[in-house]
């Protein structure tokens, strides 16, 4: 591997020292900061995120509930909790895990989360104000990639940058972040055809497509930025991300890994959204 590799662990662990210090200014305004996650789902990588969002929580001394539905729980019953979370003074911060039930939208059930809660930046009214460049949240690993990419000193302003993947978690509002900060963008989706070509153009190469190993070296161009954002569950009950380390690592010229890259930065920055929704 001849790529930079881009760390996650010390850009979560500023983001945590950031949110420890918010957390204190908390506690001594007597406030306890709680985070409540709606879990509606049986998918691995989801189960291990909220496991890792947990323990990460219980270390700075956020209280975390998880709310455990069916994964074939009704709108309904989904945004009755959601609204019952909201109306609590005590909780802070709520989540709505992805993926949801089949034929869910994740923004339209999440509309029921109170905005000043909505830590994750799932409701429309926090995607909207995104895209419309006002104050919100962006969800959580959207924003984690801009903070992996500052702490290692990755400009993107004037650079092109390609984002493989259009979900309403990470690819569509990563693109909107980047365009923010006047990156050129161009997002991929399943339906591109030739997709390696699209890819070798980008400076910056965000990937958040779900497929293990999808970006090879021949999707690379020599010494380009490749953020992995995926986290695939393995059989062994290990996580790989959508880019093949070992080929693309020889061509870029830095990489995030998986375990240990976005994922890290993404649960620092949902404790630090949710200690500043606390802080009000
Ligand atoms: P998603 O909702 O399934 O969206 C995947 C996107 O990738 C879709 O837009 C899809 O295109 C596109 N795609 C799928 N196969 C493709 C292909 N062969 N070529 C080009 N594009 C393709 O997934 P997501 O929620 O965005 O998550 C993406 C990955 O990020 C997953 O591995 C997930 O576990 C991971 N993730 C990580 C974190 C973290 O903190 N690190 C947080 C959230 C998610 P279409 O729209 O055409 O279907």
């Amino acid at each position: 591997m001849t790529a930079t590799l881009l760390d996650g662990k010390e850009a979560a662990a500023q983001l945590r020292a950031r949110a420890a210090q918010a957390l204190a200014e908390c506690g001594a305004a007597g406030i306890t900061v709680r985070l409540a996650i709606v879990v509606a789902t049986t998918d691995e990588s989801a189960a291990w995120y909220v496991r890792s969002l947990r323990t990460a929580a219980a270390r700075l001394g956020v209280e975390c509930e998880v709310t455990e539905l069916s994964s074939a729980a009704m709108a309904t019953e989904i945004s009755a909790v959601l609204e019952e979370l909201s109306a609590d003074a005590m909780v802070h911060g709520i989540v709505l895990q992805a993926p949801l039930p089949a034929g869910l939208s994740l923004p339209e059930t999440a509309s029921a989360i109170d905005p000043a809660k909505d830590v994750d930046g799932s409701s429309p009214l926090s995607l909207g104000r995104l895209l419309a460049g006002l104050p919100a949240f962006a969800p959580a690993t959207a924003q984690a990639v801009l903070e992996l990419l500052d702490f290692h000193r990755v400009g993107v302003a004037g650079r092109r940058a390609v984002v493989v993947g259009r979900s309403v978690v990470v690819g569509k509002p990563v693109a909107q972040l980047l365009l923010a900060r006047d990156a050129t963008i161009t997002v991929c989706h399943s339906r591109t055809p030739d997709l390696a070509a699209v890819t070798r153009e980008a400076d910056v190469l965000v990937v958040a497509a779900g497929r293990p190993g999808l970006i090879t070296a021949e999707h690379v161009r020599p010494g380009a930025v490749v953020i992995d954002v995926g986290t695939n569950a393995t059989a062994d009950g290990s996580l790989t991300g959508d880019v093949d380390a070992a080929s693309v690592g020889a061509v870029a010229g830095a990489l995030s890994p998986v375990p240990g890259g976005v994922g890290a930065v993404t649960t620092a920055q949902l404790l630090l959204n949710t200690v500043t929704a606390a802080a009000g």
